[in-house]
């Protein structure tokens, strides 16, 4: 038990069990959606003709028709004021990776002293938030600040619940008055409208005439942590910075591993079963829940569902979780890295491409025909991660993702993909010509013979891959687990389009001149594996061999956020994205600038706590137990005589030499920061500066702190230690 007076009542104020049992507990199917204007809620709110443009808008991604917006807003306002809610929002993704909203009462004055509900057609449609406090990246200046935001009818409006009254969400985009995007949704958008384009043409080519719309959809693996709140109210730094800057490994860490897919702690299990409630309310089809590898540490997974809609409601989860652990006392910390030397998060991205009558692109399929397209479908990825590695790992780029990335327990910085043995031995030998290895099958002859069966979950091996084939989709697992997954997706998204253009423009003009359609597509898929198959890696990712071998292949390896991201203003970015209509070349540039102000500002936050936690708590109790120490020497020696303490001496002088060196260490962070913040006017070297100098200079300070906090009387020491929070809940 701790001695630490203030530590020790959270420990004996930690409810072991729950406090907040739910009312009653209801099925999943009962509440399922009920706080969603749903097609079905719209079924029975519309008159018909608009319920059925609401369907096409929904399913086949149609404009919508703005004339029926009146409609659908009384439909809308009707729906949300009967269940309660006295408010609706705009909720829209601004660039700070958040979700943003400003509510208005439906209540309007009509003159005479009373008021009536109102919302429109065009209450629905537009909305103009004062913009000016949310970044841009330098598209807006703070005096032309307005924004807009505009309904996105493709994913549906819920009702968010607080304790006292609810409020109409509606998703939007939002945009400068320029038309410039200033959010993470309308990219997404953009890209899934080429996406289906160039997928559909594919699709055509393979023989399919009736499919009318591809999509991609999307599952996401969300990993986090709980913490005692009585804890996280204790510890400024994972109050201000979601991390902890100190705290010593604790005697027991993960390696006895037996937490991973352990039983559920009661009050764990309690906090969890009471948020899946809430989303299932919110129609979040929530499916898995588990213990992770880090003690503490657990991770949930939806059902997969389009792509737009998952990263809504990924949001929304993330919103929720930390809202509802809050009524079980719990934080619940979706940093990448709340612990050092403990498992960091991340949010597996689990990726495929459907047409709307049920055919996944990414699926081998049992008939020649769909094991051709699969084939294409595969090196056309293939190529679009060995052309873009470099944009998917900026789009994963911030600072929390840095202490991942790379780190034993997470993929490298190096994009590469995992196709598992059979693919991989399958690509070979469509590459060499020669007949399948350790198999009976001919050779890979596109079109003529099928694939030979890929035994489930054999792509599944490699965790140590950053992009793995699993089966039917593939799964992007260096995604951080605070990020918002729209612009990886967005990234995901175009660099496919463009290599399904690429190969859809190959195969049209070929057989356009009367060449065999099967031979176009073997040549091409041979063609484009053998060019591109410097991307496929299925050792362990985390070696030092890896690394190097990397290099000779010419891999990318972007080791931080300021060497990640000036990859969005690199000309071959401008290009792409300007062709597919995703960001223009001022809206890169803006992302870029947004990238590098949030890593400056996040470091310079981190150390001005790290220096002030420093000096205003863990020194103070340093230099006490050093005079502690010292009186306790002189005393002894004045009672005892001649008794021997150079034992003791040493002690005392290990702790005074701590204390210089922890002074020491924190002057320098405190220089380096005061020179890294002199740079601020040039972006890219100030995050280069607090790259390079001030964020190892806050690794020395915590170097010694930690070392003296296993010296020092553990009453005195004034921060939760790992131990407590990681093992005590
Ligand atoms: P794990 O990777 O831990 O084995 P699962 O196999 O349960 O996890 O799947 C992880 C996620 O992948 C889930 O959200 C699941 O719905 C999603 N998923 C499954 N199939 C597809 C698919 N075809 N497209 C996109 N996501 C999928
Ligand atoms: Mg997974």
């Amino acid at each position: 038990m701790s001695s630490n007076s203030k530590r020790r009542s959270s420990i004996l104020s930690t409810p072991h069990s729950s406090r907040q049992p739910m009312d009653k507990i209801t099925m999943p199917t009962q509440l399922f959606g009920e706080n969603v204007f749903s097609l079905s809620a719209m079924h029975a709110a519309l008159p018909r003709s608009a319920y059925d443009h609401m369907k096409e808008v929904l399913d086949y991604g149609v404009t919508l028709d703005p004339a029926i917006a009146d409609v659908v807003a009384t439909a809308m306002k009707d729906w949300a004021m009967e269940r309660g809610a006295s408010h609706y929002s705009h909720w829209f993704q601004p660039l700070t990776g958040v979700t943003a909203e400003k509510h208005q009462a439906f209540l309007s004055p009509i003159g005479d002293g009373s008021v009536i509900s109102e919302f429109s057609g065009k209450d629905l449609l537009r909305g103009e938030p004062d913009a000016s406090s949310f970044p841009s990246g330098g598209i807006r200046s703070t005096a032309e600040a307005r924004g807009y935001t505009i309904w996105d009818p493709t994913s549906p409006a819920f009702i968010i619940e607080g304790i006292n009254g609810k409020t109409l969400c509606i998703p939007t985009i939002f945009l400068g008055w320029g038309g410039e995007t200033l959010d993470k949704k309308t990219p997404l958008l953009r890209s899934l409208s080429v996406l289906n384009q160039q997928a559909l043409r594919i699709v055509r080519l393979f023989g399919n005439t009736s499919a009318k719309h591809v999509t991609a959809y999307l599952g996401c693996e969300q990993e986090y942590f709980l913490v005692d709140r009585t804890f996280y109210l204790q510890r400024p730094d994972l109050v201000s910075v979601g991390r902890t800057l100190f705290g010593a490994k604790p005697p027991k860490g993960q390696e006895l591993e037996d937490h991973y897919f352990g039983a559920i702690r009661e009050r764990v299990l309690a906090y969890m079963q009471n948020f899946e409630l809430e989303l299932y309310k919110l129609g979040i089809p929530v499916n898995t829940r588990h213990n992770e590898v880090a003690p503490m540490q657990f991770e949930i997974a939806p059902l997969f569902e389009e792509i737009n809609i998952a990263t809504d409601h990924n949001l929304i989860s993330m919103e929720v979780m930390r809202t509802v652990a809050r009524r079980h006392n719990f934080e619940c910390l979706l940093h990448e890295k709340p612990y050092a030397g403990i498992n960091g998060s991340g949010k597996h991205n689990n990726w495929s491409i459907m047409d709307n009558e049920g055919h996944n692109l990414v699926d081998p399929g049992k008939t020649p025909l769909s094991n051709a397209r699969f084939l294409t479908v595969l090196a056309a990825v293939v190529r679009a991660v060995h052309l873009h590695a470099d944009l998917l790992r900026a789009a994963i780029a911030s600072p929390a993702n840095d202490h991942r990335l790379g780190a034993n327990e997470a993929p490298p910085a190096i994009i590469s993909i995992y196709l598992g043995d059979m693919l991989t031995k399958v690509v070979k030998s469509v590459i060499s010509g020669k007949p399948l290895e350790a198999t009976r099958a001919a050779v890979i002859n596109i079109g003529v013979s099928v694939l030979p069966p890929l035994p489930a979950h054999d792509s599944d091996r490699n965790r140590t891959s950053p992009f793995a084939f699993t089966g039917n989709k593939f799964e992007f697992r260096a995604v951080g687990s605070s990020q918002s997954v729209a612009t990886p997706n967005t990234v995901l998204n175009t660099i496919i389009a463009d290599s399904f253009q690429f190969v859809a423009d190959h195969i049209e003009k070929e057989t356009a001149t009367g060449k065999d359609f099967n031979k176009v597509v073997h040549e091409l898929v041979r063609d484009l594996f053998k060019k591109h198959h410097a991307v496929i890696f299925d050792g362990d990712n985390y070696t030092e061999e890896w690394h190097q071998e990397a290099e000779k292949r010419g891999l990318p390896n972007l080791h931080n956020t300021p060497q990640a991201v000036p990859v969005f203003v690199a000309p071959k970015s401008i290009e792409l994205f300007e062709k597919h209509h995703i960001f223009s070349h001022r809206e890169l540039e803006s992302r870029y600038h947004i990238d590098l102000e949030t890593f400056i500002k996040t470091i310079n936050i981190e150390a001005l706590v790290t220096a002030q936690l420093a000096r205003t708590q863990i020194v103070p109790v340093i230099s006490g137990y050093q005079m502690q120490l010292a009186k306790s020497i002189r005393v002894t020696k004045e009672v005892l005589g001649d008794f021997q303490t150079a034992t003791q001496m040493a002690f005392l002088k290990q702790v005074a030499t701590g204390l210089n060196e922890l002074l020491d260490k924190v002057n320098s962070l405190e220089t380096e920061h005061a020179k890294a913040n002199k740079l601020v006017e040039k972006l890219p070297a100030c995050a280069k500066a607090y790259q390079e100098k001030v964020r190892p200079a806050m690794d020395a300070v915590r170097e010694v702190a930690d070392r003296l906090e296993l010296l020092v009387d553990d009453e005195l020491w004034p921060l939760p230690k790992y131990w407590e929070m990681l093992f005590l809940a």
